[in-house]
């Protein structure tokens, strides 16, 4: 997914329709993702990758939580992900001021992050499917989204509907 001023270059990233199995999107890249996929014990060869629904595909390939995309910012504070600059929710501290407490008291308030980070977004989505609108889902599955960049935005489509903080509510209360 490319941001800002870069969407004007959406067109030329590597991305994938979330519900589909298609790859032809990748392009030439599709041969260098399954040889890096490969190496990194994701995939045992180039036609599993091709087999992979894209759901699966992104899910082996989240970088949730991981480098380059956690603390990112260009901001004055820092965010959990790239795309949830300039969202409250998400941010965790000024640049300059982040401590453990700070960390601490951020992940304490949100539980689902830690989750997103152990079963990706996608295990979220499978495992709190009574808390997400039917049409969201649909939304969801047809959105592109790029391998391995900077983050993607299908928890930013959760959390503008409010869907995030339901599953995190339901978390901080059972
Ligand atoms: S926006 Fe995508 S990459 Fe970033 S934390 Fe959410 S699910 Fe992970």
């Amino acid at each position: 997914m490319t941001w800002g001023r870069a969407g004007d270059a959406a067109s030329l990233a590597c991305y994938v329709e979330v519900g589909t199995r298609d790859k032809a999107s990748l392009g030439p890249y599709q041969e260098i993702l399954a040889n890096r996929m490969i190496a990194a014990g994701q995939i045992e060869n180039e036609e599993e990758l091709e087999e992979l629904s894209n759901r699966e595909l992104l899910t082996r390939a989240s970088v949730c939580g991981r480098s380059p995309n956690f603390f990112i910012s260009w901001s004055p504070r820092y965010y959990y992900c790239i795309p949830h600059m300039g969202h409250d929710w998400f941010g965790i501290s000024k640049i300059g001021r982040l401590n453990l407490d700070a960390m601490e008291s951020f992940h304490a308030a949100r539980p689902i992050i830690r989750e997103i980070q152990d079963l990706s977004i996608f295990g979220i989505l499978d495992k709190y499917r009574g808390l997400v609108p039917e049409g969201l889902l649909d939304q969801i599955n047809a959105m592109r989204e790029s391998i391995r960049f900077a983050g993607c935005s299908i928890c930013l489509v959760l959390h503008r509907h409010e869907v995030l903080e339901k599953i995190n509510l339901e978390m901080l209360t059972r």
